[in-house]
């Protein structure tokens, strides 16, 4: 079987490098020349663990190859994954699902093979089955093709181990067509014990946002009671281990902190909203706008610490901010919260330098305006506050030591709730956590 995968970003690459290690023969497409001449070339224009090395090996092997034409795509397979952007379109928080129906468009004009494709991206409910009576009409006369949906759960960091071991499959077509299809291109998985759900078009599209949904919804719910404790007092972190000790709950997805940013929760939980509104269920979704909000506010909250923090500090202190990426592990800083609360203390006068070990490049191209030293210690030097936002492992390490003769003031404000309030106090810093009543 030869497998196309069209649209090669965060999602697209993994998922062709994958197919690759599976054994099949994979052709990746995608609009943008850039990315198609990176990875032809077996460089990953992204950091992923564990990606280069299997994009490389498969690249080399001839196993994986890419390329910007549809024609070579829609002739080198009969097997197309659709896995371009789903982003957010308007205000109101509408999906766009433009690129989709775009990559179908252009693949049907040039399909003369039956043919099955797959829907990857995560897409408002009922894309699926308008897409299956797109291709019905427009797909040349005397070829077939099918239409799937098969939403992808990778988490980015893990991305490899997600796709090659994820945690379970689901399969949405119509009436079963493309079952045995999908099961083939899924063996090594579903021999491996992979659960999988065989459902319909709408199921399949809804597990993928109501998993997001439900991780916002978590995330926002331990940062509610942040709120709360910040004012009456009380742990946060007691609270979410005594709490996530029960099983019907967990302790995942329950640690309080500056909130969740990247390329889909945000969007995803906005896009629910109106196509919710859409199908005439006017408040049923309500709840998510109250995530969102709250979700937002915690960056509000960091803020409001670092000016608390460097009140009569003096003209344009300086601000030193540990993280970038939206999460560790990986360099996407789409809607990240730490280079969000970076650029809101720019903008309030703050000399904002920016630190990420490995998202410096493309923070630097999404906000120009900040500084970007190489190095922790050349953020750090002179700051009057520090402040974590993206929990590297590398910062959740740091000792008082670390930094003690590097900065000009002994602020440091955790936005992670990573850190050991009492090394930080012992060691003379003036300290701040999310979830925290400030001392007297
Ligand atoms: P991305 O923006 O990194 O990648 C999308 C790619 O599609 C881009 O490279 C773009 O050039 C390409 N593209 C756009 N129009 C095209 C066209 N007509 N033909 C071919 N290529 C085209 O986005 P992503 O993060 O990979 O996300 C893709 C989808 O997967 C989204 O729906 C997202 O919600 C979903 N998803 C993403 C993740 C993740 O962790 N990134 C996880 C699960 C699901």
């Amino acid at each position: 079987m030869r497998i196309s995968v069209i649209g090669t970003g965060y999602l697209g690459a993994t998922h062709a490098a994958c197919l690759a290690e599976m054994g099949f023969e994979v052709i990746g497409m995608d609009t943008d020349p850039a990315k198609v001449a990176a990875l032809a070339e077996g460089r990953l224009p992204f950091h992923e663990p564990a990606l280069p090395e299997l994009l490389r090996k498969h690249v080399q092997s001839g196993r994986l190859r890419f390329t910007t034409s549809m024609a070579e795509t829609a002739a080198f397979a009969n097997v197309h994954f659709l896995a371009v952007g789903t982003p957010q379109a308007s205000e109101d928080g509408t999906a766009d699902v433009s690129q989709i129906d775009g990559a179908l468009r252009a693949l049907l004009a040039h399909v003369d093979q039956d043919a099955l494709v797959i829907g990857k991206s995560t897409v408002p409910v009922g894309t699926a089955r308008r897409l299956a009576s797109m291709a019905k009409k427009l797909a040349r006369p005397g070829t077939t093709v099918e239409l799937a949906w098969n939403p992808e759960f990778l988490r980015e960091g893990y991305a490899v181990k997600d796709t090659l071991a994820p945690d379970r499959l689901v399969f949405g077509t119509d009436s079963g067509t493309g079952l045995p299809i999908l099961r083939n291109v899924y063996a090594t998985a579903l021999a491996a014990g992979t659960p999988l759900v065989e459902t319909d078009f709408e199921t399949a599209e809804l597990v993928k946002v109501a998993a997001n949904a439900f991780l916002a919804t978590k995330i926002s719910f331990i940062n509610a009671f942040a709120e709360i404790t910040e004012v009456a007092g009380g742990d946060i972190t007691t609270l979410a281990d005594a709490i996530g000790m029960d099983e019907r709950i967990g302790r995942r997805f329950l640690n309080a902190g500056v909130g969740f940013g990247g390329g889909c929760l945000p969007k995803d939980i906005r896009a629910l909203q109106a196509r919710t509104r859409e199908l005439g269920l006017g408040n049923t979704m309500d709840f998510l706008a109250s995530v969102d909000a709250l979700n937002l506010r915690r960056r509000d909250k960091v803020v409001e610490l670092v000016e608390l923090a460097l009140t009569g500090s003096g003209a344009r202190p300086q601000v030193a901010i540990l993280g970038a990426s939206f999460k560790p592990e990986s360099d996407d800083v789409r809607d990240s919260p730490a280079l969000d609360v970076a650029a809101r203390l720019h903008e309030r006068g703050f000399a904002v330098s920016v630190f990420d070990p490995i998202a410096r490049h493309s923070a630097a191209q999404r906000r120009p305006e900040l500084d970007y030293p190489e190095t922790i210690e050349g953020a750090v030097a002179g700051a009057d506050a520090v402040v974590l936002l993206t929990e590297w492992r590398q910062f959740r390490e740091l000792v008082p030591g670390d930094l003690d003769a590097l900065v000009r003031r002994r602020n440091i404000i955790d936005g992670r709730n990573v850190l050991d309030a009492a090394q930080w106090l012992d060691g003379g810093w003036n300290f701040w956590q999310l979830g925290r009543k400030p001392a007297d």
